[in-house]
Order: structure tokens, then C-alpha cells, then sequence
């Protein structure tokens, strides 16, 4: 019977995506090939529960929330995730998103299985963790995410944006501030005047305070 790794599994608030706001079911493997300088999951690195799929898809079938998520730690490291993320695809009767931190070959995640894959900035101190590869792998409805620390930061992702036109293979590009580094709304103001073609992105659930 296969298996992942599990950190924990909880319903809350989907905060960092196009989906921002739904009530989500939260799936998260441990595990992580990253050290991010922001990073809120540490807890997430170390081994977690081993844990059927099938009992996984279950719970997941009886929550409320309207739709799931595979996190991490990176969730695409452990062997068993893509017959998890098939089985709750299948059924587990929600949309399913993967949350990645753009390492691992995106290719693994299966189809309409939407990824919301992480390009690592240089503040995060893990930029050369990211797979270039991943960017002529993404399809129309998965999205971007780039975790902005500094102005540094953001004239990268821009530099990055405009090199890569990463706008056009995605669905969405999310610019998200790191809290306590960069104020949401500077982040905003250069977006607005440079006429970037993505979105700023706040971590909903941790502005309103919920896991
Ligand atoms: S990739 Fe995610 S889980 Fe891994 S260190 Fe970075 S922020 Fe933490």
C-alpha cells in the first residue's frame, strides 16, 4: 500500500495563490531540499508520520473545505506524491493545487493538478535551487510565485519576468512580500508604476491570523 510522508494535515484558508481565500484542505509532506532564510515550515524538514494515501483521500473526502492542497517542506521530493496527488484528483473530490518551491521537475505533477511553483529570489539565499527547466514545463492553468524580501528582489523577479515571459505560460504571476523585510504596499506602488503584468499577493492567512 503506497505511502507519504505527512507533517500534518489541517483545513484552513488557502492564502498564497488565485485561490486565495477558499477554504482549503491542507496535505503537508515533510521533508525539504531548501533552507530559505524566510522559511515558516522548519518544522516541516524533519520526517513526518508514515500515512496511507487511501486514508489520506479519505479524510480529505470528508471535509468541508471546497478545495485541497499538497504542501511542503516540497512535496515533490517524496516518492509516493504522485499517486497521492492522482488519488485526490480522482478521489478525492476537490480541485487539487501543489504548492512547489520550483526545485523538482514540475513534469511529476499530474494533469489539472495545479502547480504554484515557487522562482527562489536571491534573498531567499536559495536562488540556484531553481530548475530553469520548470519554466518551459509549466502549463496554462498553473502559477508562478516569486517571494520578494528587497528592491534587489523585485528588480530581479522583473528582470526574470521580462526575460523568461512567464506571463504567457502560466495562468497567473504572484509577487508576495516577505512579512517584516518589505511593506505590501511598496511592493504595490512599484508594480503599479512599472505596469507589471502580476499580481501582489499577501499571505492572507497569516494577515488575518489563521494557520
Ligand atoms: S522551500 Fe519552502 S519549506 Fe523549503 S526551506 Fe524554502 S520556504 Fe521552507
Amino acid at each position: 500500500m503506497c505511502t507519504v510522508s505527512i507533517a500534518e494535515i489541517f483545513e484552513s484558508l488557502q492564502g498564497e495563490s488565485t485561490y486565495a481565500g477558499l477554504p482549503c484542505f491542507f496535505v503537508r509532506l515533510s521533508g525539504c531540499n531548501l533552507r530559505c532564510r524566510y522559511c515558516d515550515t522548519r518544522y516541516a524538514y524533519q520526517a513526518g508520520t508514515e500515512t496511507r494515501i487511501d486514508n489520506i483521500v479519505k479524510l480529505c473526502r470528508k471535509s468541508k473545505a471546497v478545495i485541497t492542497e499538497i504542501t511542503g517542506g516540497e512535496p515533490l521530493l517524496q516518492p509516493g506524491f504522485p499517486a497521492l496527488a492522482k488519488a485526490l484528483r480522482d478521489k478525492g473530490g476537490k480541485k487539487v493545487l501543489v504548492e512547489t518551491n520550483g526545485s523538482c521537475d514540475i513534469s511529476l505533477i499530474p494533469d489539472e493538478v495545479v502547480a504554484v511553483m515557487d522562482v527562489k529570489c536571491p534573498g531567499s539565499g536559495e536562488k540556484t535551487g531553481f530548475d530553469p527547466g520548470n519554466i518551459k514545463r509549466l502549463r496554462k492553468y498553473d502559477e508562478v510565485k516569486f517571494v520578494i524580501s528587497s528592491r534587489a528582489d523585485y528588480l530581479w523577479s522583473k528582470a526574470f519576468l521580462v526575460k523568461n515571459l512567464v506571463q504567457t505560460r502560466c495562468n497567473a504571476v504572484l509577487f508576495s512580500p516577505v512579512v517584516g523585510k518589505i511593506r505590501p504596499e511598496l511592493l504595490g506602488k512599484w508594480i503599479v508604476r512599472d505596469g507589471l503584468p502580476v499580481r501582489l499577493q499577501v499571505q492572507l492567512h497569516k494577515l488575518i491570523g489563521v494557520k
